[in-house]
């Protein structure tokens, strides 16, 4: 209470508009940028305001407080609690959501990564790397049932089928 009542009585034309000075650091971080906005300063207008200052699209721009995310644009500096002389830091937003997950090869104790598509055994469903994707490689369990009837002269006819199915994907 008493604080507002001492800054009114200084600002007294500025009524109920207080400014405060805040600072926002940079993408790179190396760079600090010192604004002066009214504490009714909203997160949209911050953003262009920061966007204009830095070459940057306001909507690749992404604002952290104390470790926060200001997601909301209509949000004002005050009713987020942003103190004078606080630090904001800018961001780039994350595109297209997660990064894509690397699939590890399904044999045993291999630690590749799968091959996309090529690698997909359509027998046992497994996803392998490049040395285990044929079915002798990986010692495909989808193949046993085959295997009791199939001698090794049927491995060269199997492998071929596996290429054909495999282009059908
Ligand atoms: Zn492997
Ligand atoms: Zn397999």
């Amino acid at each position: 209470m008493r604080r507002s009542d001492s800054i009114s009585s200084i600002s007294s034309s500025a009524s109920d508009e207080e400014t405060m000075q805040i600072f926002v650091k940079d993408i790179s971080g190396l760079n600090t940028i010192p604004l002066t906005l009214p504490s009714n300063t909203s997160i949209h207008t911050l953003r262009t305001l920061l966007a204009l200052r830095t070459n940057t699209s306001p909507t690749d721009l992404r604002l952290v407080h104390a470790g926060k995310h200001l997601s909301s644009p209509l949000a004002t500096l005050l009713s987020l609690d942003i103190a004078s002389n606080s630090t904001l830091h800018m961001a780039l937003p994350l595109r297209g959501g997660m990064p894509p997950k690397k699939i590890k090869c399904s044999f045993k104790e291999c630690v590749r990564a799968a091959q996309r598509i090529t690698g997909d055994c359509s027998f046992c469903d497994g996803k392998f790397c490049g040395s285990h994707r044929l079915l002798e490689d990986h010692r495909c369990e989808g193949l046993e049932d085959c295997k009791k009837e199939s001698h090794e002269r049927n491995a060269e006819r199997l492998n071929s089928e596996r290429t054909v199915a495999i282009k059908g994907v």
